[in-house]
């Protein structure tokens, strides 16, 4: 077989990424290790910035969204007795919304199939050789036959413990790593919100968030110990630890059935460059985020916009230009949002560095109370900074 961009892994990556290309007439094949049941229920990140909603009205893929997502203006930051709302489009003029990745995912994947794109769900034992030469090759498993794909590009978007950045050998990658010393118990229940946007709860007790799935689901997470496991955590002792993280005057937290639980550990991650010969990386494939900041989901979908336009480029003029920039061009946004999404974590939680640590923490909350300016700088960054061909 034969394609002039193979794809590994069917998240939010590769499926923008494969839409992306269609549209600029370039042919490719995605290769997802999955079952497509699997990946359409997988729950993950759920807030989109600015970027994104744009990016899924450019590939034909956001008429659910617009229907169902649930718009929001701004969040709310919490602290004991004191709760101040970020109005991200007063401050920036700039919408999130709230439509779970999962939702996002069935969308991309029901656009990619209706447009006639090519999809190997299942695909096992996926292998890549020849990533230095003009010809790289995927190799993989479906059904009984051993597949190759020749490809005139791969495209590495199989998230953290994908193979695409294993296959790059020794030596080429630098790798920067930051492990939190904490995890998020997160938890999906059927009640519906008593907040009319996400709550950031800074509490002795630690870290709480306050998020939605829909009208009636609610979806919430708790800073627990690294080390923590599920069954420490009942039902009650989950709703009890929410009622106080997130108290305040006159209002709780709805509760209802907890439908599923997770834990999540908290960790920082990049790799330079996202690419070795032919092979480009993207999304969680070449870097991940703690939570916080929401960033994970939209990042990886702005490394496949400026994959997308550089392949065209390389397709449509011959040039290498934006190839040759992707990795340094896509890292810039990286390491902001690495920023951003490492203050938001540092400000909230209980990192274990004593109460000083702490009396600094509200100190820059306050301060967000008080200072235009700083408002401004958390909501441009929360809400996503625009959209540029070098950034
Ligand atoms: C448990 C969890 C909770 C999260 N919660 C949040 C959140 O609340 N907010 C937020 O912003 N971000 C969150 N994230 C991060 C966010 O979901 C990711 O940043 C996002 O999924 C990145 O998209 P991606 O397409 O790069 O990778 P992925 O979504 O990981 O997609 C990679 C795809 O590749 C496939 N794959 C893997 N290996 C192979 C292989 N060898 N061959 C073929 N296919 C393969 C996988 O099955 C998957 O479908 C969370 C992540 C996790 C793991």
């Amino acid at each position: 077989m034969r394609t002039q961009v193979g794809i590994v892994g069917a998240g939010p990556a590769g499926l923008t990424l494969a839409l992306l290309l269609k549209q600029s007439g370039i042919d490719s094949t995605v290769i997802e290790c999955r079952d497509r049941e699997y990946v359409e229920r997988r729950v993950r990140a759920g807030l989109l910035e600015q970027n994104t909603i744009d990016l899924m009205h450019q590939i034909g893929a956001a008429d659910r969204m617009d229907r169902e997502g649930l718009r929001h203006s701004g969040v709310y930051l919490r602290r004991p007795g004191h709760t101040q709302y970020i109005d991200m489009v007063n401050l920036t003029g700039r919408h999130i919304a709230i439509y779970g990745q999962q939702e996002m995912v069935k969308d991309l994947i029901a656009t990619w199939i209706d447009r006639g794109g090519d999809i190997r769900f299942m695909a096992s034992s996926v292998e890549l050789s020849d990533l230095d030469s003009l010809s790289p090759l995927i190799e993989f498993t479906e059904g009984r036959r051993r597949i190759e794909l020749r490809c005139e590009f791969i495209a590495g978007c199989d998230g953290f413990h994908g193979v695409s950045r294993t296959s790059i050998p020794p030596g080429v990658l630098k790798e920067y790593d930051l492990v939190y010393p904490f995890s998020w118990l997160g938890i999906l229940a059927e009640a519906a919100p008593s907040t009319d946007a996400l709550i950031y709860s800074w509490h002795e007790h630690g870290f709480s968030l306050y998020s939605m799935g829909s009208p009636t689901v609610s979806r919430l997470y708790l800073q627990v110990p690294v080390d923590e496991v599920l069954e420490d955590w009942p039902d009650e002792r989950i709703w009890g630890e929410l009622q106080i993280r997130h108290a305040s005057e006159g209002w709780r937290v709805s509760e209802g059935r907890i439908v599923e639980r997770g834990l999540t550990p908290m960790r920082s991650y990049v790799c330079d460059p996202m690419r070795y010969g032919r092979l480009f990386l993207a999304g969680d494939a070449a870097h991940i985020v703690p939570p916080t900041g929401a960033k994970g989901l939209n990042l990886a979908v702005n490394d496949v916009r400026l994959l997308a336009a550089a392949l065209s480029e390389w397709y449509e003029q011959g040039s290498a230009t934006g190839l040759d920039r992707y990795s340094e061009t896509a890292l810039r946004r990286v390491w902001r949002a690495q920023d951003f999404s490492n203050y938001m974590t540092q400000m909230l939680h209980d990192t274990g560095e004593g109460p000083f640590a702490r009396r600094l923490q509200l100190a820059r909350l306050e301060y967000l109370e008080r200072s235009e300016a700083a408002a401004r700088t958390l909501a441009e960054n929360y809400s996503g900074l625009p959209a540029t061909d070098d950034f």
